[in-house]
């Protein structure tokens, strides 16, 4: 089933063809600084619309967007267009899907 997560203004709104059963709570420094949690999928199931703006940083293969009204780290996106992989940030969706996945560290990206 299909699940939707906003940002806190509500500009940004993202759906994502199915609930994560596993999130990433990421233990980079830059993560931790933005307080996120990550869900992966393939960029084939998840619809981003609202105007957003995104950060590029280190090795330059990853664009973090956030909300340019409000702020929030929305998602991310692959600079590779072939790369079938984006994670959105876990914490703008609901309580209750969020309550569904199980959260696991890891030392980097995944
Ligand atoms: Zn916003």
């Amino acid at each position: 089933m299909a699940v939707e997560a906003s940002c806190h203004c509500g500009a940004v709104r993202i759906t994502a063809a199915y609930a994560p059963t596993d999130i990433n709570d990421c233990q980079c420094d830059h993560c931790q600084k933005r307080g996120v949690l990550w869900a992966y999928y393939s960029p084939r199931d998840v619809t981003v619309t609202g105007a957003n703006s995104f950060y590029v940083w280190g090795d330059k293969r990853i664009r973090f967007h956030f909300c340019t009204v409000c702020g929030c780290t929305t998602h991310w996106t692959a600079v590779d267009p072939t790369r079938d992989r984006m994670a959105i940030n876990a914490r703008l969706l609901p309580r209750e899907v969020m309550a569904g996945a199980t959260i696991r560290e890891s030392p980097g990206p995944r």
